[in-house]
């Protein structure tokens, strides 16, 4: 016959988590100042660091609680054992334990026992070791430190939608770039962030992605893709969009890249490599392009169009006489003039030097000699002043030239030419018959 603390023992020994059996042993002034163990198991000695070889059994029954450990771990039991005792009622709390080597984690569950009442009132303390889920949770609350802070710092806007489409994440980048805090776009349809006209096509798109074995796809290589901030104003953007499976279910990934500062540093390349820094009129080597354009609709719709060549008459002696300041504001006086007079699908551009040249498409000889006279009395009308503010006027000869079949890009510009020398040498300021 076992006695009942035996029987006790008996149990907490078979229960594979830490267990002790305690009850309050009052001092003479009747307050409760010690725990006596009633009954422990080995795992209960381990969970308070006592590196104990004996058998649980061994180890001296009905000690004090706080004999078996350190101050620290017993200090535990002094916060919270007084509660259950007197409220009856159970806790549960995770604690670290801090031990020589080790602070292992450990969740406490302190239930009152159902007691006679000739029993003092005890209380069983049942400890389950947490280290493992606390490192795990450890590991993972590091790696989400980790990609949040990645996230917060990226330059690049990082959104994250569900399968409808819906915004679940919106990094700082995002907010920056967009100009809406997280909060007002979260649950929203990303569509918001795009232009109407692409809205509608929006969720094909995205099936036909979410369909495809692509996991990552650059949204670039289709067209410039303008996005809209939250004051309505659109910026290019490059956008690379990949897909994940959460949970069973594909969630979107989009990096936006806002490259409004890099196709403003192409386009301003693009200025400088078309345009005559002068003039601020367009080059000879934009002249060019366009002209082989509008050659190759010639060849395909049988439009005509025409060229003219512009030459500043002796503009040599404008140079001699006043300066090449003054030569330079009449080059500058002259494009602008020119410029008045053509119609916006009209091109004029800076030849070289004091020479010019216009396309006009869908023009007509006559029509275009008709243009060229325009310009050539709206010049002869100009002036600019010299640094003594004496009157510079100057005139302009040109030659006009209609595309012809057997005609290439280079050979209008040969015949424009050709008509240029001819109203040079029938007096300045004509235009060729
Ligand atoms: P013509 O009527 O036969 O065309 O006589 P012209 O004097 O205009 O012709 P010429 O070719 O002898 O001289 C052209 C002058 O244009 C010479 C050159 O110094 C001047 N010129 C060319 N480019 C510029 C420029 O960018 N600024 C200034 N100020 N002068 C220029
Ligand atoms: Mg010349
Ligand atoms: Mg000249």
């Amino acid at each position: 016959m076992h006695s009942p603390t035996e029987e006790l023992q008996h149990l907490v020994n078979v229960i594979a988590a830490s267990v002790a059996i305690v009850e309050q042993k009052k001092n003479r002034s009747g307050k409760a100042k010690q725990f006596r163990v009633v009954a422990h198991n080995e795992l209960f000695l381990r969970m308070l660091g006592k590196k104990n070889d004996k058998p649980a059994s061994e180890v001296q029954k009905n000690c004090l609680l706080d004999s078996l450990t350190s101050t620290s771990v017993s200090c535990v039991f002094h916060t919270y054992l007084p509660r259950v005792f007197s409220s009856l009622e159970p806790i549960e709390i995770e604690q670290t334990f801090e031990l020589s080597s080790e602070s292992p984690w450990w969740r406490l569950f302190l239930n009152p026992m159902e007691s006679m009442p000739s029993q003092p009132q005890r209380v069983m303390i049942i400890g389950i070791h947490m280290s493992d889920k606390h490192k795990l949770q450890q590991e993972v609350n590091n790696a989400n430190s980790r990609y949040s802070s990645l996230i917060d710092a990226a330059f690049d806007a990082i959104i994250t939608m569900d399968d409808k489409q819906n915004i679940q994440f919106f990094n700082h980048a995002a907010e920056n770039i967009f100009g809406y805090s997280a909060d007002e776009v979260i649950g929203k349809s990303i569509t918001k962030l795009m232009q109407k006209k692409f809205r509608p096509n929006h969720s094909d798109y995205i099936k036909q992605f979410e369909d495809s074995d692509i996991q990552s796809r650059d949204m670039s290589s289709r067209v410039m893709i303008m996005a809209v901030k939250k004051d309505n104003t659109e910026f290019p953007v490059e956008i690379t969009i990949s897909k994940i499976l959460v949970n069973g279910k594909i969630e979107f990934t989009a990096i936006i890249r806002d490259i409004s500062n890099r196709i403003a540093f192409i386009e301003k390349l693009q200025h400088q490599v078309n345009t005559d820094n002068l003039t601020g009129l367009y080059n000879r080597n934009y002249f060019d392009s366009k002209l082989k354009d509008i050659y190759h609709q010639y060849k395909r719709f049988g439009h005509s169009f025409c060229v003219l060549m512009l030459d500043l008459d002796r503009f040599k002696m404008v140079n001699d006489s006043y300066g090449h300041l003054i030569g330079d504001k009449v080059l500058q006086k002259f494009s602008k003039k020119a410029q008045q007079v053509l119609r916006e699908v009209d091109l004029l551009a800076r030849f070289g030097g004091e020479e010019f040249i216009v396309l006009l498409p869908n023009t007509k000889l006559e029509a275009a000699k008709d243009v060229a006279n325009r310009i050539r009395k709206c010049i002869s009308k100009q002036m600019v002043l010299s640094q003594n503010h004496e009157p510079v006027t100057f005139t302009v000869s040109i030659g006009v030239a209609e595309i012809g079949t057997d005609d290439e890009p280079e050979s209008i510009i040969k015949l424009a030419d050709e008509a240029l020398y001819r109203a040079k040498n029938s007096g300045r300021n004509r235009v060729s018959d």
